[in-house]
């Protein structure tokens, strides 16, 4: 028995709670230190050479190296003026689920192995499809994230436009399958359209409407015109919530344009508006789905990665993901996930939802999302205050704004306020303007908080300094 992989308890013990302490200590520091790195490069890369494996080392100075490099060598999603890219500080319940399937590390794959585990990934699956209005007998699976979600909608698309598409690949089609996203939607699906075998020119990107949203009529044209050239439309995109702008495009006209094709929506960061009955109505339209994509790891604040694929009429998963084996103890395909997903061996990830939603519930989620909301709103008004221009609507907490023609170039602005340490953002592209971007990500940004980042990026004149005696 190797001890330093596998040491007596009182040891794991002591290990445990060491790392607990300097866990604890080092978040502290993160929250009211640099939301960016302060790295030194050629350090870092010296010492990682020195790890050429051959002479062990004591795991708990292994862990405070690795403690120190991650501290000073990241961006802070955990620091609470991160206002970055939808990814959030996780929960505390989303800690709590990962460190019990830590322990146990259950086997997902199968209900046999796993029956607990597995009921309660598709209780959460059941209870957010219902949430977001699909029929009782919705159903799917907890994925790596987003683009895994993606990857499964559009497999399951192609496979129920063509059956004989599981056996002959593109070729079943009597022309090239084709589908639809907008401009502004998640561009991963060109590389999944790539993977998919389809060829990356089957994702037609479809030009916005001016607001971030897909243009219908460019839709319906597109279509028509793909039709009339023999390719074959399979699928259209909805995007409920865009990486720049957080726009949610028209999803009844989305379905009514659709037709036949699958409609997928993909919400991996604007599903969370389900969790809130004043905002939920943004999202109308998305019960028409015949599947959705929901990221527990972006609005819901789980740690990464865990995403969610939910499925109208889920039997189009076995349909697309069985397969036959003598070695797997069961094969079931209405309960094992490895018939039903593009994972085998699975980790426990639906847990941590499950853990944040039994802690908080929906009330609970509800008021995370909108505290979100009203401090993007705090922020579009402060910067509006100070002669910025906003962009869109930070309904989905995602602020896009644009400076005073007087003021430096975005990029700059972006780059002065990362070098200041004291937040951190980004530059985006909206509707063909250059904008700052900012999004809400941190159930614990304050007022204070953005009062401060509008100080950053629009600091206040300068009160003219009085002269004595004038
Ligand atoms: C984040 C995101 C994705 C990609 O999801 P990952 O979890 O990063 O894999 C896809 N679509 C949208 C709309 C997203 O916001």
């Amino acid at each position: 028995m190797n001890a330093a992989l596998f040491p007596p308890p009182a040891v794991c013990r002591a290990e445990d709670d060491r790392l607990t302490r300097a866990l604890e200590a080092a978040d502290a520091r993160v929250r009211l230190g640099a939301a960016t790195p302060d790295f030194d490069q050629a350090a870092f890369a010296a010492e990682l050479r020195d790890f050429d494996f051959e002479q062990p080392r004591p795991l708990s100075g292994l862990c405070d190296w690795t403690i120190a490099q991650l501290e000073h060598g990241i961006v802070h999603m955990t620091h609470p003026r991160y206002l970055g890219l939808f990814n959030p500080a996780p929960s505390l319940p989303a800690r709590a689920a990962d460190r019990i399937v830590a322990t146990f590390n259950p086997q997902l794959a199968t209900a046999t192995t796993s029956p607990a585990a597995v009921a309660i990934e598709a209780h959460v699956i059941q209870a957010l499809a219902r949430r977001a209005g699909l029929p009782e007998t919705a159903g799917g699976h907890f994925t790596s994230g987003g683009s895994e979600a993606n990857a499964t909608a559009l497999v399951c698309a192609l496979t129920h436009a063509a059956p004989a598409f599981a056996e002959h690949g593109a070729r079943a089609f009597p022309g090239p399958p084709v589908f639809y996203i907008s401009a502004d939607s998640h561009l991963a699906w060109i590389k999944l359209a790539h993977a998919a075998g389809i060829g990356r020119a089957a994702a037609r990107l479809i030009p916005t409407d001016g607001q971030g949203r897909m243009s219908i009529a460019a839709l319906e044209r597109t279509i028509a015109a793909d039709r009339a050239a023999g390719a074959v439309p399979f699928m259209v995109v909805a995007t409920a919530g865009t990486t720049n702008a957080g726009a949610i495009d028209p999803l009844f006209e989305c379905r009514r344009v659709a037709q036949e094709c699958w409609l997928h929506v993909d919400a991996a960061w604007g599903g969370a508006l389900i969790a809130s009955d004043t905002l939920r109505p943004l999202l109308a339209g998305i019960e028409a789905a015949d599947s959705i994509t929901i990221d527990a790891h972006k609005w819901f604040a789980t740690t990464m990665g865990c995403g969610m694929i939910i499925v109208a009429r889920p039997a189009i998963l076995p349909a697309t993901f069985d397969v036959r084996t003598t070695y797997m103890p069961s094969h079931t395909p209405s309960a094992d996930p490895y018939l039903t997903s593009l994972q085998w061996s699975r980790r426990f990830m639906g847990l941590r939802l499950f853990l944040a939603l039994g802690a908080a519930g929906w009330p609970g989620y509800a008021r995370h999302i909108e505290r979100a909301v009203t401090l993007a709103r705090r922020l579009a008004a402060g910067l509006t205050r100070r002669g910025w221009h906003v962009v869109n609507d930070p309904a989905l907490a995602v602020l896009c704004a644009r400076p005073p023609e007087t003021a430096p170039a975005v990029s700059e602005i972006v780059a002065a306020v990362l070098a200041t340490g004291q937040a951190w953002l980004s530059k985006a592209v909206f509707e063909g303007h250059d904008v700052i971007r900012a999004c809400i990500t941190h159930g614990q940004t304050t007022e204070a908080d953005i009062d401060l980042v509008i100080d950053l990026l629009a600091p206040p004149i300068e009160a003219k300094p009085s002269v004595p005696g004038v």
